[in-house]
């Protein structure tokens, strides 16, 4: 595991031992096997959320190490910085960071595939 990897575990674990520890904090309550339910499952999604969002940051680190071709003309594109977009995925919606590149050649810009 590379020292970035381990970062990210670290992120996701801290994230994930708070939603456990507000779980385990609702169990201290009297709980119908309906409510027990409704606190895994959405403990369940939120894990997936915290998951989502860290491999999908972990994708926008990826494409920042080979500029992608531009789809039209085929020319390397250039990078423009990282922009902000919200992403709607199956565990939920998650912000991440997206690198935009441009192509000089045919003035189009994109944020690469992932
Ligand atoms: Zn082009």
């Amino acid at each position: 595991m590379s020292t970035r990897q381990r970062e990210r575990k670290a992120e996701i674990m801290a994230q994930v031992e708070k939603l456990v520890e507000d779980a385990l904090e609702r169990g201290e309550q009297r709980l119908t096997i309906t409510e027990i339910e409704e606190i895994a499952l959405t403990t369940r999604n939120q894990v997936a959320q915290v998951l989502t969002g860290q491999l999908v940051e972990q994708q926008a680190d990826r494409s920042g190490v080979q500029a992608p071709r531009c789809p039209d003309c085929g020319q390397a594109m250039r990078h423009k910085g990282k922009k902000r977009r919200y992403v709607r995925t199956r565990s939920g919606e998650t912000q991440m960071e997206r690198a935009y590149y441009h192509c000089a050649a045919c003035r189009r810009g994109s944020f690469p595939p992932g």
